[in-house]
This record gives C-alpha cells, structure tokens and sequence, in this order.
C-alpha cells in the first residue's frame, strides 16, 4: 500500500507541474480528487489492508490527498496571476509608459496667437462679463432701442435688461469709462447669438475685439496695425483689402479681406469662388459711442475692430464646419496638437 501511494504522489506532483490551462486543471481534479479519482480508489483498498497497517495507511491516504489538493490551489493561483498579466499586456521587460499628456484646444491656441501678435504692437488684454446689460451691448455702442441694427445679432435675453453679450465690444465702453485715453486693449471672449446650430453659425464662440483710443489716431493707424496682425498671421506675401460695411459703433466703417492662401486667389469652396477671405471688421469708433463714455470727439479719436476666433482657427486650417470645434471629438481634438 505504502509503496502504491508513493508512485500515486510522484504522478500527482508530475500531473501539477503540467496544470498549464483550465481544462488541465479540471482534467487534473477528476482524476485525482474526484469520487471516483485515484485517490478515492486507494482509499476504497483500505479494507483489504491488514487491520495493524490501517492507521499509518489512512494517514498516509490522508497526507496525500492534501497534497494533491494544496498543488491544484497552488497551480489555479499561478493561472490566475498569468491570466491577469497578459490581460492587462503587461510585459516586465519593456520600458514604462510615458503618461498622454494633454494639448490646448483649438480655439484656445488660436486666442493665445492673435493675443501674442496684438501684445507685441504694445495692445494689453482686458476683459469683462459675459452677462451684460442692454446698455452695454447695444445702447452705449449706438444701437438706440427699436433700430433696426439690433435684428443684425440675434441675442439671448435672460431678463428684460439683462443678456448674454452678442459681441466683446462692450468691453470698450468699460475700458473707456475705466480709463483716460490713451488706451490700447483687445479683449477676447465668449460670445452668444440666437442662431439656428449648423456648419457656419453656433449659438456660442469667440471674438477678440480691440480698441485704440489717443490723439490723432486716423484711419491709416488703423490699416498699418491690422495688416501687420494679417501679415504677421496669415503670412507676408498675401494681398489685402479693406471694403466699405457698416457697424453702429463704428464711422466710417470697413471689412477686411485677405487674399485666399488656400486656391492662391483662384477661386475655391472656401472663398466662394472670389479669391478672398473675409477676416475681421473694423472701423473708426463712432463719435456717438465717444459721447456715452464722456471722451471728447474734439480731443481724441480712435479706431476699433473685432475679429471671429472659430472664423479664423477655421480659415487657417481649413475646417469647414464650426461644430467639429465644440464637439470635443478627440480625433479632430488631437490633429491641432
Ligand atoms: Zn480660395
């Protein structure tokens, strides 16, 4: 009997040493450990050994049958730590992983650039709320109530006084009544229009609105600033030009073109076909808007312009629909990093 059970542990260590899947571990259990397994097959013999021989026997049996079980544990536990590792494609010998590292988003880099230009022409960066008052978005940039120019913004009221600014160029009445000219600030950030959502138009973007108010600012300064910015970020070979247009807080007043660095002026989906690209308005501020902040016309003059930032990030890098930069889908997100 001794000597059966020392060959049946020999072949059970051998067994454990093969667990190397699940169906070896189950194979492994029924033939040893079940019912009817090895085991249970010599301890059915014990009633053939000799009654003095009986104890040691069945302690021997006993001894065995632990051990058989403790390799099985021993064997599933070593699975189960294999299986972990290679779900997780851990592989020890490889170099570590460097953690993703985020980016800034589109809009905000394009900010960040039309800022950085501005600064160096010695514009500072001011700002304000985007909650704003009738006043301030429409009253003191000369839309009076009821005139036809309010219909050209869409707005979001939230109370009869009270809406989401349509534009960032309330902030020049703020900086005006702030500060004594001379003052040379562009203001960028978000903006609200009542607009159906669709490819050109969201109910929600930027704008960089500046202002330069001093002595004997003319029209020329104007031109000279905003050619440079247009230069310095479209690129020094493009052709400009400066057509008539019309904002309420602005006289005379103007829109800037670019030529289209995309077909080189020859026409495309982009530029509709016309070889240039709208890029910003502008204009000299209008004396009336002077007047609501108590700067005399007499004294100083000043021009201002706003500039579209989803507009612009777009022309640069030939989007053609404002909702990729909202949607926050990271394969858009990752290819301006
Ligand atoms: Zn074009």
């Amino acid at each position: 009997m001794n000597e059966r059970i020392e060959q049946l542990l020999e072949e059970i260590r051998q067994a454990a040493a093969q667990l190397k899947d699940d169906a070896a571990v189950e194979a492994y259990r029924i033939a040893y450990l079940a019912r009817k397994g090895k085991i249970a097959a010599l301890f059915d013999e014990l009633k053939n050994v000799p009654k003095e021989e009986k104890p040691a026997a069945g302690k021997a049996l006993n001894t065995l049958r632990q051990n058989a079980q403790t390799l099985l544990g021993d064997a599933v536990a070593a699975l189960a730590a294999d299986q972990t590792g290679a779900a997780a494609g851990v592989d020890l010998s490889l170099p570590g992983r460097r953690p993703a590292r985020g980016h800034m988003h589109i809009v905000s880099q394009t900010v960040d650039e039309i800022s950085s230009i501005f600064r160096r022409m010695g514009f500072s960066i001011a700002d304000g709320p985007e909650i704003e008052t009738d006043y301030y978005n429409f009253e003191s940039l000369n839309f009076p109530a009821d005139h036809p120019a309010r219909d050209m913004q869409d707005t979001f009221f939230l109370t009869k006084n009270h809406l989401l600014r349509t534009h960032t160029t309330p902030v020049q009445v703020r900086l005006m009544e702030k500060y004594q000219p001379p003052i040379r600030a562009i203001f960028p950030g978000k903006v609200y229009r009542n607009e159906v959502i669709s490819a050109r138009s969201h109910v929600q973007f930027h704008q960089v609105d500046g202002l330069f108010v001093d002595r004997d600012v003319t029209f020329a300064d104007l031109k000279g600033t905003l050619v440079t910015f247009a230069k310095m970020y479209y690129g020094s070979s493009l052709k400009y030009r400066f057509r008539p247009s019309f904002f309420p807080f602005t006289e005379p007043s103007a829109e800037m073109d670019i030529s289209c660095y995309l077909c080189g002026a020859k026409g495309c989906r982009v530029c509709k076909h016309t070889g240039w690209l709208e890029i910003l308005g502008c204009g000299m501020v209008d004396p009336n808007v002077f007047a609501s902040v108590h700067v005399d016309p007499e004294e100083y003059s000043g021009y201002a312009f706003g500039i579209g930032i989803e507009r612009t990030a777009m022309l640069r890098h030939g989007l053609d629909d404002i909702r990729l930069l909202f949607e926050n889908d990271m394969r858009v997100n990752k290819q301006f990093n």
